[in-house]
């Protein structure tokens, strides 16, 4: 038998079936309503590949160095060729059409998705990596089904592999034909309360089909249920877009929600009851909480996906809130979910604020709270004395240090303001620190043991914490509660370091709104030109494909989006060959962002080459976002580049920030230049503006982003690319401020992208402010 049906399948076929196939085959066997549908299975797979003997020749071809880029490209054309480029033996083709013509009533719609597994290793996730291909008629469907066997076989797939150390051949593939169902409704329902395992049912719904509520797309209706006494708590979003079929062509469309139904309730009261029911019926098969997907047509529920709870905190509620500041079961009743992460290691619960001399203070500029002996770094040979748990003290971070400030338990700088390089690496890594004390380096000790307070910028004299317990720094950051505050507006997250990438997808963001770029070449230690004449261009383009890969990959497919190079000269200045970088007065104003890129169009190529590999490699969710424009002419000149270098600017998201007063009074023209998105910087907009030195810790008390001037040029800014249909969002370090977050919604901004502990405030805040507008509008 080449296909196996649903309801003969159960969980421990995983390794004939996949993942996605046992699931969806335990639920159809225990009665639950689940679409009608069939597996082709891994074995089919293999036997289509060993009877046409191409198997020794595709697990050939794909034994490469998968680092030699060229290579890596040939290896997966070939394979891909090997599958697409066979034909179906006659008996499988009659096999698979035959049981596509008893699902539905032979003419019906279905969803084709890869279902791939590992021999001995059956459960290794291979999530999003292999194709899914929705409304599929008859005439596509044997294409389709081998396109997601050559999907095994993309140079993305390939790469992970090899990286995870899987072997290629011992991979296999099952192909999941499932009819689609065209949903009236749809949405995710937790069968118990997602962070304490209370007898909580929480439904969400939105109208159409479920992608927009899982992609968050659309804010859904959110219904907290006691399962006791079925009393109920709603709350009503405004529903603007939902997914649907497109009768023309069969694909999936988002259209405007009409006006009358945007505030209307989706469930009723039976369709509530009915979902319970099978609510209750699935926990019980399972004996553990689920988290479900699931969709109504005429009346009729359907099940699409079931997964168990994973983040119900054992230890009870109490742990889940530590704080005994947040309401985990009220925050989840209006949606918001998360709460407080637990306080834990050495990183919390000082009160520093009573006991021991206050010995230098400054700029607060990374939260928490840690003891530990001081080790004063006045040149990089003493970069070795830095020890776990030591607190390094220099005048400013540079970026060769961060493999010691990894190790350090916390960092103080004399100089740098809230934008500087220490601040925002050590944000970053989760490391309390403190900049801009301007004599850190002198009153200190070497070896003294002090207690830094990274929230209130002061350092104490002597031991105020017990190093007692490790500190997660991606637990910390980690929501609690899988019920993620739904908002319209989405909330990303800022990563300078490629090391912090793990953390920073942990908070759940949206995508990545700004990837520094600037801080991979900086820890190469030396200026790209140094490097390539030592390396090889071929070297210093892989380094930026690594770089930028391993976020990529981090956040797949959530959206990242990548900055051009943008280093001021005394930055590049520090790094071996940093001595033919040009003697600026002001680096500040100088050789830096897009204006040293168009100046040096051979040296921009690398990047763009880059983003290229990228590209090919099938990252795209990759955008390139450009620095330091000031108009269109900037934009058009970097078009005609990326054209140059072979990226097509219309099929690639792309665009610009806004750092300067000239780029912010010029965003017309840059619309009509065609960028996507507008990006707020406004570290570098505040400091162009109020003419405020954004490193000067002398200036740093009149560095202030919610200036009046600057929220006008923010405002109008978004109000015209409003009206050209280009996306805003920010990326300075302001859009972690719930003060410019609620200025930046109520204006209508697409996207804020926050530093990694600031996101969960954000969405939270943004959130509210979403709620409040949508209130207001109905009062
Ligand atoms: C900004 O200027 O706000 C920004 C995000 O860029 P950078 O801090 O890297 O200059
Ligand atoms: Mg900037």
């Amino acid at each position: 038998m080449a296909v196996l049906w649903l309801d003969e399948i159960s969980a421990g076929d995983l390794e004939t079936v996949g993942g996605k196939g046992a699931s969806l085959g335990e639920l159809t066997s225990a009665g639950l309503p689940v679409p009608p549908g069939f597996v082709v299975t891994a074995g089919t797979y293999r036997s289509f590949i060993e009877e046409a003997e191409i198997d020794e020749e595709l697990f050939a071809a794909v034994d490469i160095d998968v680092d030699d880029s060229a290579a890596l490209a040939d290896a997966a054309d070939r394979a891909q060729e090997l599958i697409l480029e066979t034909p179906f033996p006659d008996e499988l083709r009659t096999e698979i059409l035959e049981s596509y013509h008893e699902v539905g009533d032979g003419e019906a719609f279905v969803a084709v998705r890869s279902s791939a597994t590992a021999e001995d290793l059956p459960d290794a996730s291979f999530a999003g990596q292999q194709e899914t291909f929705l409304n599929v008629t008859e005439e596509a469907l044997l294409d389709r089904v081998r396109e997601c066997w050559a999907s095994l076989f993309t140079q993305r797939a390939i790469y992970y592999r090899q990286e995870q150390g899987f072997d290629h051949s011992a991979v296999n593939i099952a192909v999941v034909v499932q009819q689609m169902v065209d949903a009236e409704k749809s949405g995710v329902m937790f069968t118990s309360h997602p962070s304490t395992g209370d007898a909580t049912m929480i439904i969400e719904a939105a109208w159409g089909l479920g992608e927009a509520v899982v992609s968050g797309a659309v804010s859904p209706d959110n219904y907290v249920i006691d399962r006791e006494d079925r009393s109920m708590d709603v709350t009503i979003a405004e529903k603007k877009v939902m997914h649907e079929k497109d009768e023309a062509t069969g694909q999936t469309v988002e259209r405007e929600v009409p006006e009358d139904r945007r505030t209307q309730r989706v469930v009723s009261d039976d369709e509530i009851d009915a979902l319970m029911d099978l609510g209750e019926r699935v926990e019980d098969h399972y004996g553990e909480p689920q988290d479900v997907e699931w969709a109504i047509v005429d009346g009729d529920v359907y099940m699409l996906q079931s997964r168990p709870i994973t983040t119900i905190d054992e230890s009870g509620a109490d742990a889940a809130d530590p704080t005994g500041s947040v309401d985990a079961a009220k925050g989840l009743t209006d949606g918001s979910g998360s709460v407080q992460a637990a306080e834990s290691g050495s990183t919390g619960g000082a009160d520093s604020s009573g006991s021991g001399e206050i010995l230098v203070d400054g700029l607060g500029s990374s939260p928490g709270t840690v003891s530990g002996p001081a080790r004063i770094v006045i040149k990089l040979d003493d970069l070795d004395k830095v020890s776990e748990g030591d607190i390094i003290v220099t005048e400013m971070t540079m970026p060769d240090m961060v493999p010691a400030m990894k190790r350090a338990s916390g960092i103080i700088t004399d100089e740098g303001g809230m934008t500087s390089h220490a601040a925002i690496v050590s944000r970053e890594l989760g490391v309390p620190a403190i900049v801009g004390t301007t004599n850190a380096t002198t009153a200190l000790d070497d070896g003294q043991v002090v207690t830094l307070d990274g929230e209130k910028g002061a350092v104490l004299e002597g031991s105020e914490v017990e190093p007692d317990e490790e500190t997660e720094p991606v637990e910390e950051v980690r929501p609690q509660s899988p019920v993620k505050p739904m908002t319209a507006t989405e909330v990303k997250v800022n990563v300078s370091i490629p090391e912090a990438a793990e953390r920073a997808a942990a908070t759940g963001a949206d995508g990545v709104g700004l990837l520094r770029m600037e801080h991979m070449i900086l820890s190469l230690n030396q200026t790209p030109a140094k490097f390539i004449a030592e390396n090889g261009e071929d070297a210093y383009i892989t380094e930026l494909v690594e770089g930028i890969r391993g976020v990529a990959d981090e956040f797949y497919p959530r959206p990242v989006r990548v900055r051009t190079l943008d280093a001021p000269t005394d930055e590049f200045r520090q790094l071996e060959g940093g001595e033919d970088e040009p003697d600026e007065h002001n680096p500040m104003l100088g050789y830096r962002g897009i204006r040293r890129s168009l100046d040096r169009p051979d040296v921009f190529a690398h990047e763009l080459e880059a983003f290229r590999r990228l590209y090919e490699l099938g990252y795209d969710n990759v955008e390139i976002m450009l620095p330091l424009v000031n108009d269109a002419e900037d934009i058009y000149q970097t078009k005609k580049l990326m054209k140059e270098a072979g990226i097509d600017p219309e099929r690639r998201r792309w665009g610009a920030m806004i750092e300067t007063p000239a780029a912010a009074l010029s965003v017309e023209g840059m619309a009509e230049a065609g960028i996507d998105f507008a990006s707020f910087g406004t570290n570098d907009l505040t400091q162009y503006t109020l003419a405020v030195d954004r490193n000067n810790e002398h200036v740093a008390d009149r560095f202030d982003e919610l200036h009046p001037a600057i929220l006008r040029l923010i405002g109008d800014v978004i109000e015209t690319c409003r009206e050209h249909d280009v996306d805003t969002s920010i990326c300075g370090q302001a859009g972690s401020k719930p003060e410019m977050a609620r200025f930046l919604v109520n204006e209508g901004i697409s996207s804020i992208s926050a530093n990694i502990d600031a996101v969960r405030d954000v969405q939270h805040e943004v959130k509210r402010v979403e709620q409040k507008l949508l209130v207001d509008s109905v009062r």
